[in-house]
């Protein structure tokens, strides 16, 4: 693939891979914790070549408690295709984020927010609480 190539953060508090510890962000670039996360309701779909081990039991369990947070700014992972989702707070169209080392599906992007109450969330990140380990 030749991405292995990471980018390493520093600050006080720093957000990684749980599956590997690959930095992806600080509290720093954290804009707010979202509460009650709607569950993007179409399974997600896997990108050329990758099978699906290991990537819907992710998707299960963080469905069960539903906390994320949104990032200004995420490193170190790989966007997918967009698609329109619907949540709770409208529709979007958010692109899949993998871990670039490990490629564990670690929350969205939204592209695009279709009501205008949700636009600051344009071009921002969701990280699932329980995808993320602190590093240190
Ligand atoms: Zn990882």
């Amino acid at each position: 693939m030749g991405m292995s190539y990471r980018r390493y953060l520093s600050g006080n508090r720093i957000y990684g891979c749980s599956g590997c510890k690959t930095h992806l962000a600080t509290i720093h670039t954290m804009i707010s914790r979202v509460r009650s996360l709607s569950y993007p309701s179409t399974p997600p779909r896997l990108p050329p070549g990758r099978s699906a081990h290991g990537f819907y039991p992710c998707r299960h369990s963080t469905a069960s408690t539903g906390r994320a947070y949104l990032f200004d700014t995420v490193v170190n992972v790989v966007e997918g295709e967009p698609s329109d989702r619907q949540m709770t707070t409208g529709n979007h169209t958010v692109r899949d984020i993998y871990c670039v080392k490990c490629e564990t599906v670690l929350g969205w992007k939204y592209d695009y927010a279709y009501e205008a109450s949700q636009k600051y969330k344009e071009g921002k990140y969701i990280l699932e609480r329980n995808l993320l380990v602190d590093v240190q």
